[in-house]
């Protein structure tokens, strides 16, 4: 993305343009900026064998996903639609790494039968598979490190207290449990969370996959899951990749050494994918001139893109359509009934009703957290791919919204029954 004369442009498509053509609000993705992250990670990670496994959970649009294969990504997920999502996509099922978090164990074996491969989150879940499928059947096991790093508390998901994996306090347990039914253990996980500061937090969980990896004589990868930080507004930090693959990838070679063996070196990039890749473009309704704040209210809320709300999220805002304007201080809110902020106190281009807002860095849990809350359908989505803008899915209409209500009529009940 760039601004151009004035202009924003994605790939040299003019975003009003797309506005025009498609209504707002809008997600707009970049395809040229997902292509680009898989090959920063590509490069950061030389001299071991890497396998990227794009996170489908933030941003699951089918196209996506086909875009993801077509570089050669594989893909992690979480639930047993995000499998067939894959499947749809033309993702081998060998190249499917399902982790799911407290899931039922009806939902893992129809996920077995669809032939993708699992990470393990319990114990009780490790016992079921012996029990079921006794050593036919070869496992992950996701670990919980007990490392507490990453941004908001909602996102850490490696510290002692997460619900997520198997502590790697209970090594002996996890043990006895393989032994007893030879089940045959391929890899190790960790997953600690979003929005790591620095390398190392990631070497700190690679130390305690390392030590766990010598109980398992026939790993074949070991997964570091994610974590990767994404700049959100000019300064942030964000993950140094090619230190981290620098300090990894030089672990990562002792280990194999000492291992005896080559293995894979997994990761599972969500938001460091597809974070920058989007933007969400919205209608200005009306600017609202308060005692204390000049309030700009737009025709979008937490029902398109909850991270502000849920996680405190800071989204760089700018005025597309009137780039020359004069800055002044505005609150951007959505039009959903409950506090509904987007931006804060931003310094932004002259707003007047029917300008054209642009938030920035909404690729990543943008769409796929969306809601109908309110009773307002989602926006339709749009990427760009080489230099052309592909409608990847319809705006909803009110008939999406009412589809599989079923309605009672009391009143015509009440009458058959007198
Ligand atoms: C969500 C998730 C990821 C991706 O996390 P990001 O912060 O988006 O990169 C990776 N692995 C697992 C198991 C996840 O649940």
């Amino acid at each position: 993305m760039q601004i151009n004369q004035n202009r924003y442009q994605i790939q040299g498509v003019d975003v009003l343009a797309m506005a025009e053509e498609f209504g707002l609000p809008l997600y707009v993705y970049d395809a040229d900026k997902i292509i680009e992250k898989i090959g920063t990670l590509q490069a950061a990670f030389q001299g071991v064998t890497l396998k990227i496994k794009y996170a489908a959970k933030a941003l699951t649009n089918v196209s996506i996903l086909k875009l993801m294969r077509s570089r050669g990504i594989d893909i992690e997920v979480v639930s047993v639609n995000e499998i067939r999502m894959a499947l749809l996509a033309g993702f081998d099922s060998g190249q499917i790494m399902y982790t799911p978090s407290g899931v039922s164990f009806a939902e893992i074996q129809e996920a077995l039968a669809l032939g993708v491969r699992l990470n393990v989150d319990s114990l009780p879940l490790l016992e079921f598979m012996g029990q079921t499928y006794g050593s036919r059947k070869p496992v992950g096991i996701r670990i919980n490190p007990h490392i507490a790093e990453g941004g908001n508390i909602k996102i850490q998901t490696g510290h002692a207290d997460s619900k997520f994996g198997i502590s790697m306090e209970q090594r002996s347990e996890i043990r006895a449990i393989v032994e007893r039914y030879s089940i045959p253990v391929v890899g190790l996980h960790i997953h600690t969370g979003s929005d790591f500061k620095n390398a190392d937090a990631f070497l700190k969980g690679a130390d305690v996959l390392f030590e766990l990896a010598s109980d398992y004589p026939d790993l074949e990868f070991l997964d570091f899951g994610s974590g990767f930080k994404v700049a959100y507004r000019e300064g942030d930090h964000s993950t140094d990749v090619v230190e981290l693959g620098r300090k990894v990838t030089t672990a990562f070679r002792n280990f194999c050494r000492n291992y005896g063996r080559e293995i894979e070196l997994c990761f599972e990039p969500g938001k460091f994918l597809v974070s920058e890749s989007g933007v969400l473009l919205v209608n200005v309704n009306v600017v609202k001139q308060n005692p204390n704040r000049t309030f700009v209210g737009v025709d979008s809320g937490l029902n398109h893109l909850i991270r502000p709300m849920m996680y405190d999220a800071y989204h760089e805002i700018v005025n597309v359509s009137n780039p020359a304007g004069e800055k002044q201080t505005y609150s951007v809110v959505g039009y959903i009934c409950e506090t509904d902020t987007l931006g804060w106190d931003r310094s932004l281009n002259e707003v007047r009703p029917g300008d054209v807002l642009a938030l920035k860095n909404a690729g990543a849990y943008g769409f796929s957290m969306s809601s109908n809350y309110n009773s307002r359908v989602r926006p339709a989505e749009v990427l760009v791919y080489e230099g052309k803008p592909y409608l990847i899915r319809r705006r909803e209409t009110f008939e999406d919204l009412v589809r599989n209500q079923i309605e009672v009529d009391f009143e015509e009940e009440i009458s058959i029954k007198k």
